[in-house]
């Protein structure tokens, strides 16, 4: 017979009575597995016929520049690429996700700047923010401490954050990134002033592709970006949360440990400790 996976956890009623719960999770983590592989093979199996249509899409779209045609024959082919490339980047961030679930770790193994990440962060996404007419500010604490970590991905979170303040604010918004030192966390702020969050959505949009507003604001999204950037918060031993008012803009805070953690499984979740002898 095959091995069962049991998650137990024990719970103490008073001094002298302590409950252990025993539950089979065999069958619930080889759903969580199922699920995991059928969307890392479904990714690899779109990601070679998409990268032939992005780049036909690609090439039609420059002839189609200087060919004689008609306008919205032109609009089109434009709208094919725009689209080919939501499609291609939405793929690349199931494969991501799918790799993340599927228990790869990530690699901390760099001493990461979050004020330098931050800057760095906010001058990739500038021309963005010029053209949505939206104010970019970095606030950063000098001489905030290096956090263990992995800096492609932390760099991934901070430019998801912030593209995401930047497409739901109005013309003439701010975002501010600030970055300081909070006890023993470094804590990022990602702060806009745009159409904010419902109660409701706030619970869900860590969720993989839970968007809020399915009218999209300034171009597309997967509905993936806060999922990874928990998944990349949380293997670092951190936390992301985000405080809203709709109509009056979001916060969204990363706060990262200095000291780093024990390397954590990634996925599935590690059975819940017993607690602390009394
Ligand atoms: P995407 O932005 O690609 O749709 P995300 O996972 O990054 O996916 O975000 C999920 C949803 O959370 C968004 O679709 C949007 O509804 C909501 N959201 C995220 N950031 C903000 C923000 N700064 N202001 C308002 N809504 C936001």
């Amino acid at each position: 017979p095959e091995p069962r996976t049991l998650l137990v956890s024990a719970h103490r009623l008073d001094p002298s009575d302590l409950v252990l719960v025993l539950e089979d999770v065999t069958d619930l983590r080889r759903l969580q597995q199922i699920r995991t592989e059928f969307i890392d093979n479904l990714g690899h199996e779109l990601r070679t016929p998409l990268s032939t249509v992005t780049l036909l899409a690609e090439t039609l779209a420059r002839e189609a520049e200087i060919a004689e045609i008609p306008p919205r024959m032109r609009d089109r082919i434009a709208l094919i690429e725009v689209e080919t490339g939501h499609i291609a980047q939405m793929v690349n961030e199931m494969l991501d996700l799918a790799r993340m679930e599927g228990g790869s770790q990530l690699r901390l193994r760099d001493d990461v700047d979050l004020a330098r990440l931050a800057v760095a962060s906010a001058e990739r996404l500038r021309l963005f923010a010029e053209r949505s007419g939206v104010t970019l500010v970095t606030e950063t604490e000098p001489d905030v401490p290096t956090v263990r970590g992995d800096e492609a991905r932390l760099g991934q979170v901070v430019v998801n954050l912030v593209h995401n303040a930047i497409k739901f604010s109005p013309d003439g918004g701010e975002v501010r990134v600030a970055v300081r030192r909070a006890g023993d966390d470094i804590e990022l702020a990602v702060a806009d002033h745009g159409i904010g969050i419902k109660r409701a959505d706030r619970a869900r949009i860590f969720e993989r592709f839970y968007k809020a507003d399915r009218a999209r604001v300034r171009g597309g999204g997967t509905g993936l970006g806060l999922a990874i950037a928990r998944h990349v918060v949380e293997g670092h031993g951190g936390r992301i949360t985000v405080e809203s008012e709709e109509g009056l803009g979001s916060t969204f805070t990363v706060t990262i440990p200095v000291v780093a953690p024990a390397p954590a499984p990634a996925a599935p979740p590690a059975p819940a400790a017993p607690p602390a002898p009394a």
